[in-house]
């Protein structure tokens, strides 16, 4: 079986791990700074606080963003469900602008068109979570220029996207947005096993995480509002969670991130190979726009709307790990309990039924991608 994604795991990854565990520390030791230290300079950020999972680093994003019962968070119906989940987590409502059809990331036009009309009605949203699809960043300054406009917080969900460029920074700068969070799932471009990160300009947002992570508990005298009167002293200042990563997985993190541009350079090889190949096949693909370097966490093809289900069918036979990013997060029963129906957001819907995503992962042989592209060829003939 080629999977869809695959972490790529070296010997130097295993011996970072080995060496926290044979420190005395496993977790809330010095390998967590490490790990922030290395994204936040990698990215251009201010600040980086790693937590346990990309989830988490959107719950906290959104409590960081003061939402809550009554608020709003827009993001992509093009998304797992986490990027919408998030508001959820904090009693906020949840709406979607519509994808565009070539980039398959939240549409500049559809978000303008859309505020104005939340402009006219009262119902701004508190803010938008733009999502970087596959890795290629969104319009970041036209959204960060209808964010100012409209007084709404921008929210990166960059989980695809670490090691993308948007002009000439780095993804996760933070240029257009309050601030942006990773995912370190193992199909994602780098792995902490499990974890994330939210990585931001804004010192009071950095720190309101940081204190949230781990209970809502500060040390920081500077914090307290009552009297430091000794060393055993803490103040719990907000109703935080338990969402720190463990030195374990910092460890792998930052092992991984000197690795970080050769994963996305291999990426960025294996999806010019595809697209050299399909240019003869009926099918589209993701256009990344000019002043946009891709990271590449997924290759998604669209197939004429009645082939999709048997080529993914085929292929799957054919041991090749096609899937399938995303179902519009609107159409799911949760969701459709808040009342979306199809219909409500049309590119996202008609991108879907043809959508398919082929293997990419930064170990996959030029072998391996000429059998998937065998192998579609066939089931596409
Ligand atoms: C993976 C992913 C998440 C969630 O990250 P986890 O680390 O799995 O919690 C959120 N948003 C998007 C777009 C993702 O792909």
């Amino acid at each position: 079986m080629i999977p869809y994604g695959h972490q790529w795991i070296s010997e130097d990854d295993i011996a970072a791990v080995e060496a926290v565990l044979r420190s005395d520390f496993l977790t809330q030791g010095p390998a967590i700074e490490r790990f922030e230290t290395s994204v936040a300079e990698y990215c251009g950020a201010a600040y980086a606080v790693a937590v346990c999972n990309g989830t988490a680093a959107l719950h906290l994003s959104c409590l960081a963003l003061g939402l809550g019962a009554g608020s709003l968070l827009w993001t992509s119906p093009n998304t797992f469900v986490a990027s919408a989940n998030c508001a959820r987590y904090v009693g906020a409502d949840v709406n979607f602008v519509d994808i565009d059809p070539d980039t398959y990331n939240m549409s500049v036009d559809a978000l303008a068109a859309k505020l104005e009309r939340a402009e006219r009605a009262g119902r701004l949203p508190t803010a938008v979570a733009p999502v970087h699809f596959g890795g290629a960043s969104c319009d970041m300054a036209a959204i960060g220029e209808l964010a100012r406009k409209y007084n709404v917080r921008v929210l990166e969900d960059a989980s695809h996207a670490i090691g993308g460029r948007y002009g000439d920074a780095r993804v996760g700068s933070c240029e257009h947005s309050d601030m942006a969070v990773f995912s370190f799932h193992p199909v994602k471009i780098v792995t902490s096993g499990e974890g994330g990160m939210v990585v931001t300009n804004n010192a009071e947002i950095a720190s309101y995480v940081r204190d949230l992570r781990t209970h809502g508990i500060t040390r920081d005298t500077e914090k307290m509002r009552g009297v430091n009167v000794g060393g055993w002293y803490y103040e719990q200042l907000y109703l935080g969670l338990n969402y720190r990563m463990t030195d374990i997985q910092a460890a792998l993190g930052t092992s991984q991130m000197t690795r970080i541009d050769e994963f996305v350079t291999r990426r960025n090889e294996i999806a010019a190979r595809y697209i050299a190949a399909l240019d003869g096949l009926p099918v589209r693909w993701q256009q990344v726009p000019e002043g946009v370097y891709s990271a590449y966490h997924l290759f998604v093809i669209e197939l004429e709307q009645h082939r999709r289900a048997v080529v993914y069918d085929a292929l799957r036979e054919a041991g090749i790990g096609v899937n399938v990013h995303y179902i519009p997060v609107h159409l799911q029963p949760y969701y459709i309990g808040f009342g979306f129906s199809l219909g409500m957001f049309p590119n996202a819907e008609a991108y879907y039924e043809r959508a398919l995503t082929l293997p990419l992962y930064p170990a996959m042989t030029d072998a391996d991608v000429d059998t998937v592209l065998a192998a579609l060829a066939s089931a596409l003939a």
